[in-house]
């Protein structure tokens, strides 16, 4: 099968490249799984937030929230809800509290330091004891994850393009100008490659002879706890007059609440909380899997943090947040391999930056043009692959 584009992989990376991609061309895009999302993009917390990462990411970022808050047509909306994020300043963190409030001040909305009260109004859980000081980052969103994953995808279809499913890539070379990849479900030729595999994308390159670029697959646990019993709020407060108190429904307005020394986390999520211990364990690419200590850990942390008694996990998940030393993500084409393109090392950050480093690739692989849209931080030098190869990385 020919096509002008081959994305390998169909995470959120790959769906987003793919759908700008098919506005130059036939896309077809190759995913190993069943069904999309199965690995980092299906198992995220799901948040937007342009306080995070460092600035090449926030840049990223911020360039992606117009796509978020008007979607094109295609996309089930919103894609955003508010959520806003509570960080709390844990004794003896006072000089990384500052750091963050000083990064977070010059945000496109600025984060500000909000008193006791405030926070218990905002989580009424957390412990008055556990912290010193807190500042809320307001702008923070949940992201509606499968509408934008689905909405790529239905938008690769819509423009000739084809989702490939149950399509592992076992074999990529170029030949006669054009790259040939065979999976299991036949052969796919095109000149130009978009490796956008998540934790697999060093083997995808290894696989086609180009350099890797020294991906490193961090597991992440996340699990969801019922949300605590509160007393019901006052009749005054019900939307419904008389009506009983909504169990959750006071939880689900609160916001994400971590410590600024990124040790745990806590939002709602599901009618429950969900909890993290904000782990980073090194593992192979593969099926994550959690580990009972992570999520006991969590519980601890989020314990410690509130008077919420933890009884019972609901269900527990771990995926990989895949990235390279310099923590910024690596897009562009390979160097002395002409038409095989970067969309790696989204880290824990590929979601929210999903439509500016989608449109990245898909411009730089469609055309080597930069869209215009992109901000002044986000070089081409700063994401370049091969910045933080291995030394001495074999070419396959
Ligand atoms: C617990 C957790 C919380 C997170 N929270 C957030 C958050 O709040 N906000 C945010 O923006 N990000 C968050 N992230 C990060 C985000 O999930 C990732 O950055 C993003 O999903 C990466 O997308 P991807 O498409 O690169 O990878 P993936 O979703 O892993 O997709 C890669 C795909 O490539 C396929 N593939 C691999 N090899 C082959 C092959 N040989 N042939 C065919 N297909 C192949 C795989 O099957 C897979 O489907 C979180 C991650 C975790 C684990």
């Amino acid at each position: 099968v020919f096509a002008d584009f081959l994305v390998l992989g169909g995470g959120i990376a790959g769906a987003s490249a793919g759908y700008f991609l098919a506005e130059s061309g036939r896309v077809m895009l190759l995913e190993r799984e069943s069904a999309l999302g199965y690995h980092s993009t299906g198992r995220s917390a799901a948040l937007f937030s342009e306080y995070y990462g460092g600035g090449v990411v926030r840049a990223l970022t911020a360039a992606s929230r117009a796509f978020f808050t008007g979607p094109p047509p295609g996309f089930d909306g919103p894609l955003l809800t508010p959520r806003s994020v509570l960080a709390l300043c844990p004794a003896g963190s006072e000089d990384r509290f500052e750091a963050v409030l000083a990064e977070g001040l010059t945000a496109p909305v600025p984060v500000r330091e909000i008193g006791a009260g405030e926070v218990r109004r905002y989580c009424p859980i957390v412990r008055p004891d556990y912290y010193s000081r807190a500042m809320l980052k307001p702008a923070a969103m949940d992201i509606d994850v499968d509408a934008l994953h689905q909405g790529f995808a239905r938008g690769i279809r819509a423009r000739g393009g084809q989702v490939v499913t149950s399509a592992p890539v076992r074999e990529l070379s170029r030949r006669g100008g054009l790259w040939h990849a065979v999976t299991g479900a036949g052969e796919f030729r095109a000149p130009v490659v978009v490796n956008a595999a998540g934790a697999w994308a060093d083997e995808v390159a290894a696989m086609a002879g180009v350099p890797r670029t020294g991906l490193a697959a961090l597991r992440r646990t996340a699990a969801i706890v019922d949300p605590p019993e509160l007393p019901p709020p006052p009749e005054a407060a019900r939307t419904v007059p008389g009506a009983a108190a909504e169990p959750g429904a006071a939880v689900a307005r609160w916001p994400m609440v971590a410590d600024v020394t990124e040790t745990f986390y806590f939002k709602p999520e599901s009618g429950g909380l969900l909890i993290s211990p904000v782990d980073a364990t090194p593992v192979p690419p593969g099926d994550a899997r959690p580990d009972d200590l992570d999520v006991a850990v969590a519980a601890a942390r989020v314990q410690a943090c509130t008077t919420l008694v933890i009884r019972r996990i609901r269900s527990a998940w771990a995926g990989l947040r895949c990235s390279v030393p310099d923590g910024t993500p690596v897009i562009g084409e390979a160097p002395g391999a002409p038409g095989f393109f970067w969309l790696a090392a989204l880290g824990g950050y590929g979601i929210q930056t999903a439509p500016a480093a989608g449109r990245l690739a898909a411009a730089l692989a469609a055309s080597g043009g930069v869209p215009g849209c992109l901000p002044p931080e986000v070089t081409l030098a700063s994401l370049a692959p091969g910045r933080c190869q291995p030394a001495g990385s074999p070419a396959a």
